[in-house]
């Protein structure tokens, strides 16, 4: 079947819409334990990027995982298989001339590679969100620590399932160590000189 795909050469390309949109686009992928502050940075750096006029948009766990990858579980595999249909959907988002925000605790390195290979590494900014797993506890923001602790939860990142730190990512927030102010002023500042 696959030999037989062949792709349409269409007329507008990824340039022209970001020519179209005055600014490149690209995919800003947030990793890091589950209320680390992903979502809240993310969050605020989409509202930074919506008052310049730039053309955005958030896929995180509420609007992926409640649709397309409902049928998927937090197993090992079926994590992987999550991350690649979210890296392929971002994939199109950039060809579509946005910049997308990408939430997910996304804990395989290997995952996190595949990610680069599908949109492309050019096309491709790691944002670490480091909170120690002990403070993440404190904040316990959806309760799931809480429950993993009491055993109603299996593969809890951090917990019963391993978290990759990134080694080598394009930016690293701490965020005990900064505001959400601060930190998504470290992004926008990282960037911004990439829009153009
Ligand atoms: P995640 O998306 O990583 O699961 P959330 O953004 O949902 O995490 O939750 C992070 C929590 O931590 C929020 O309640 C947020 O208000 C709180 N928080 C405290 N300090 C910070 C900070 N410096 N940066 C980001 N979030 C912070």
């Amino acid at each position: 079947m696959k030999e037989n795909i062949i792709p349409h050469s269409y007329q507008v390309s990824k340039k022209d819409r970001e020519e179209k949109n005055k600014h490149k686009s690209f995919l800003i992928w947030f990793t890091g334990l589950s209320g680390s502050g992903k979502s809240t940075i993310a969050n605020v750096v989409e509202q930074e990027l919506y008052k310049l006029g730039v053309k955005t948009y958030s896929l995180d766990g509420d609007n992926i995982r409640k649709g397309i990858n409902k049928d998927l579980s937090f197993a090992p595999e079926d994590r992987t298989e999550n991350i690649r249909r979210i890296a392929e959907i971002a994939n199109l988002m950039v060809d579509a001339g946005l910049v997308v925000l990408a939430a997910f605790v996304s804990p395989y390195r290997k995952d996190r590679e595949n990610i680069k290979a599908i949109v492309k590494d050019v096309n491709f900014l790691e944002v670490f969100i480091n909170t120690s797993l002990e403070e993440c506890e404190r904040r316990d923001v959806k309760g799931l620590y809480k429950k993993s602790r009491a055993g109603e939860i299996k593969n809890m990142t951090g917990i019963s399932s391993p978290y990759e730190a990134p080694q080598n990512p394009d930016i690293e927030i701490k965020t005990e160590e900064c505001t959400v102010e601060e930190a998504v002023n470290t992004i926008l500042n990282y960037i911004k000189p990439k829009l153009k």
